[in-house]
């Protein structure tokens, strides 16, 4: 048995597809015939042109000839008799492996290309690095996975997941997720519980240990992986897999429920989304509302930026289906873990401290700030849209964002194109600064959502994803608790609603404490609305004042941890 984080609930039984984007190790090794060489580079080459001719064909296919002209310049690279003489030659000339050969010449013509003003080369200088590992790739026999066509019932085994491979997921045929990286908040993780496919992420070695089409059992609750499981162990986890679709069955009860305390408290729970075809899942799990729209994902996971209708479609698409319901959606939040290739942006040292959210919005308001403000605007004619700015530290970036939207509100006006003038706009409270400042933030927005997942990183100094400082990673450390405490009863004293769209806003042993400090909102993957709606509905606030008091009394997480775990048992 592997363990590692559990990352989605649920139990896959399924079979391994790995999925190996790691960069190759190409070694210089000589060869001994050198024309048994080229013929292996020759039919390398062959298989590389055919397999890219079919990608271009599916990509013209199933996405657009657009995408697919990628690949037909990719062809021609593949075909270009200098490229490949020169290769034969350094083969011949060296008696070095092919795979060198490739490395050398291919480095050596990207480079070339890369140095280039124009925008196009430096575009070939990508394609010919695309070009060689996939050459390089055949010659060592490392298949690439096309993860868009898996057959139904694989697990998905990775290094990790970048969010627009995850993005890029069949939920019909996934279904179970193993990565050795990644952490509970990463994104991924995140996305593989919108898409309730069971993940295990954190797994460490699991990469050496596992073969292409092995027999694996995911458990996303405890964290448990199995290779080729005994008769045994797969009986009683397929036993398991079904209690746990019973258990599933059984929340429907809770569909057409209000969130209310047994003392009467009305509270929300609502949905974190990330594209408008999600809005089914929220609909279908009866979310109140949407308190999280990640607008990021709208801009993955393809060539060019959305333009201001595209936008404008997504958003109102959201905002007509939820019919009245509060859809909050965030402005652009990138940087970070989340890249964007085509948007120019330069690595930072340190992404997560770095040019992200906010502060890349308000650098760049011309071609991203401002069309995603006049997409939201418009939109908000068509239901209940509010603004939420992500990562705000100081109430200078809450003021410049907030002129932006008047700016685009008197722009609309001359216009005559209708808006919502009475949009709430609110900010994210999660980063140790805006935490801090809350009491002042709260007389200059109109609601608060709390983002535990950077809230916690910033409050303790410890990257969301690094697996090795997870320990101090923890939503119930006293800082982190006492932090949220006070972000919430700031806003209750301001009279603004105050949410939380973080992952701990749908952790059972967390929702008794948000209950008692006060919290107004939960937003949380669709799928664990109904769990959450019965735990409030199941709730006295009054009664957990006490149990909260004693929770804040401690001083360690561990203690924390306990005290809450043994609560939520004695409830049970
Ligand atoms: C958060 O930080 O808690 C949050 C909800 O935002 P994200 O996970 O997208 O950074
Ligand atoms: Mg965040």
């Amino acid at each position: 048995m592997y363990k590692g984080t559990n990352a989605s609930a649920g139990i896959g039984i399924g079979k391994a597809a790995i999925v190996e984007e790691a960069e190759l190790i190409i070694e210089q090794k000589a060869v001994v015939s050198v024309e048994a060489e080229v013929e292996r580079f020759r039919k390398a080459l062959e298989k590389t042109v055919s397999e890219t001719e079919r990608l271009a064909k599916e990509l013209a296919e199933n996405v657009g000839e657009k995408e697919a002209e990628i690949m037909q310049g990719h062809m021609m690279l593949l075909m270009d008799p200098m490229l490949t003489g020169e290769i034969e030659s350094s083969v011949k000339n060296s008696s070095v492996c092919a795979e060198y050969a490739i490395e050398q010449v291919c480095n050596m013509y990207a480079d070339v290309f890369a140095g280039m003003d124009s925008e196009m080369m430096q575009q070939r200088a990508t394609d010919m690095r695309d070009i060689k590992t996939r050459m390089q790739r055949v010659l060592l026999g490392i298949e690439t996975v096309d993860i868009a066509s898996l057959p139904q019932g694989t697990i998905l085994v990775a290094k990790d997941l970048t969010p627009s491979m995850t993005a890029g997921i069949n939920p019909k045929n996934i279904v179970g997720i193993v990565t050795e990286l990644g952490g509970k908040t990463s994104h991924s993780a995140i996305l593989a519980r919108a898409m309730e496919i069971p993940a295990v992420v954190a797994v460490t070695g699991f990469l050496k240990d596992v073969k292409d089409g092995d027999e694996v059992i995911v458990d996303g609750s405890t964290g448990n992986v199995y290779v080729n499981p005994d008769a045994a162990t797969a009986a009683e986890y397929a036993g398991r897999r079904d209690q746990y679709l019973k258990e599933k069955e059984e929340l429907q009860q809770y569909i057409g429920k209000p969130s209310v305390t047994k003392d009467g408290v009305h509270l929300e729970v609502v949905a974190n989304i990330g594209k408008p075809e999600d809005v089914e899942k929220v609909l279908e799990y009866d979310g109140e509302g949407v308190g999280l729209f990640r607008t990021e994902f709208l801009f993955m996971d393809r060539s060019a930026m959305p333009t201001e209708d595209e936008q404008y479609e997504a958003y109102k698409t959201v905002a007509e289906r939820l019919a009245g319901k509060p859809v909050i959606i965030r402005t652009l939040d990138i940087g970070g873990d989340k890249e964007i290739p085509y948007m120019g942006l330069t690595k930072d040292e340190n992404p997560f401290l770095g040019y992200r959210a906010i502060r890349l919005c308000l650098d760049r308001k011309d071609d991203i700030y401002r069309p995603q403000l006049r997409a939201l605007l418009r939109a908000s004619a068509y239901g209940n849209i509010r603004i939420m700015i992500p990562m705000v530290t100081c109430i200078d970036e809450i003021r410049e964002a907030k002129a932006l939207i008047e700016e685009t509100k008197a722009e609309l006006d001359r216009k005559g194109i209708p808006y919502n003038k009475d949009i709430q706009v609110g900010i994210m409270v999660e980063t140790a600064a805006a935490s801090l400042m809350a009491d002042v933030f709260a007389k200059e927005v109109d609601f608060f959502s709390i983002g535990t997942n950077d809230l916690t990183q910033y409050t303790m100094s410890c990257d969301r994803s690094n697996e090795r400082i997870s320990y101090l990673y923890s939503t119930f450390n006293p800082a982190v608790l006492r932090s949220i405490q006070r972000i919430i009863s700031c806003a209750n004293e301001a009279g603004i609603m105050v949410g939380m769209c973080g992952e701990a806003a749908s952790d059972p042993m967390m929702i008794p404490l948000l209950i008692a400090f006060g919290l107004n909102e939960f937003s949380m993957s669709a799928s664990a609305i109904l769990q959450s709606r019965r735990i409030i509905c199941n709730s006295s606030r009054e009664e957990l004042q006490a149990v909260a008091e004693k929770a804040m009394s401690f001083a360690t997480t561990k203690e924390v941890e306990d005290y809450m775990r043994e609560f939520v048992k004695s409830q049970a």
